[in-house]
């Protein structure tokens, strides 16, 4: 007979900005799955409560935690948080991201510097937080086959060039690079690093791409699938990632974005 038993049972994460988007959809069904989860925010504390409040209604554990993933402080006490409400960290969703688009020419230092902080050094934080913890947990009572694993959203423009966004791309395309580097360095402390691209996901980031008609056209044009994705497309691709059902999985970057990294210009020949 087939087990019911949860897939993520025992198991506790940390999903950074999942107080919208993405991030509350990963950990909504993370914690359906049978995840505590630690729901990070920056500055949304209202929608985190609620989630955790849904969480817990249901039976799951959850906290919200405040922290700004840019910052070193905020990173270990998010940690710190998480395992002393659930006397363990087994995985790590990065997934706070934010977007400061401009040509080049008038592309100010400040949204360089912001939109790398948060997109790739807040990766490398939160990625070097979970080592140490996954590290230093004991082997016995582990819920999942690795010592723990770590999913970072990347995007389709970690292999997609984007005028109008270099530091967005260029952030993305070190996520790529972080998730294979830290992936063969850790993969012999039994630990799995992998990267969801997500393509256009209905979000608040990218609003303005989807508001008009006009818009809308234009962005269905760049998916072959024909439908903008919904952040219940990526979440479910978490859950797999994160379960031992992936357990070979690591080092890779699973694309959830209807075929837009398929080159869809050339359908008609180029
Ligand atoms: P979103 O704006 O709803 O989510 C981004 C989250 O990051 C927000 O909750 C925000 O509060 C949080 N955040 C921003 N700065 C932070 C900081 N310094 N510390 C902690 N949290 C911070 O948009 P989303 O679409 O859900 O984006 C989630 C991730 O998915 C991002 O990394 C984004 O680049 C990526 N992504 C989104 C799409 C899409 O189409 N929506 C496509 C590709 C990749």
């Amino acid at each position: 007979m087939p087990s019911t038993r949860p897939p993520l049972q025992n198991h506790a994460a940390i999903v950074t900005g999942a107080s919208s988007g993405i991030g509350l959809a990963v950990a909504e069904a993370l914690a359906n799955a049978g995840d505590a989860v630690a729901v990070n925010y920056r500055s949304q504390p209202v929608p985190a409560e609620e989630l955790v409040r849904r969480i817990t209604d249901r039976g799951g554990r959850a906290i919200a935690v405040q922290a700004d993933v840019s910052q070193e402080a905020d990173v270990t006490r998010l940690f710190e948080e998480a395992s002393a409400a659930f006397g363990r960290v087994d995985l790590l969703v990065s997934n706070s991201g934010v977007q400061k688009d401009a040509a080049v020419a008038d592309m100010s230092l400040a949204d360089w510097n912001t939109v790398i902080d948060v997109n790739l050094t807040g990766q490398f934080l939160c990625a070097r937080e979970a080592v140490r913890r996954f590290r230093a947990q004991p082997a016995a009572g582990r819920p999942a086959r690795s010592a723990g694993a770590i999913i970072a959203m990347s995007s389709v423009h970690e292999i997609i060039p984007w005028a109008g966004h270099i530091n967005y791309a260029a952030a993305k395309g070190g996520v790529r690079m972080l998730t294979r580097s830290l992936a063969q360095e850790v993969a012999p402390d039994g630990i799995r690093v992998n990267a969801i691209a997500p393509g256009a996901i209905r979000t608040p980031i990218n609003k303005e791409a989807r508001d008009s008609e006009e818009a809308l056209t234009k962005l269905l044009r760049l998916i072959p699938y024909g439908r903008i994705g919904e952040p219940e497309d990526v979440a479910r691709a978490a859950v797999w990632l994160a379960s031992d059902d992936a357990d070979y999985v690591t080092g890779t970057t699973l694309f959830v974005d209807g075929g837009m990294s398929l080159y869809p210009e050339f359908r008609d020949n180029g």
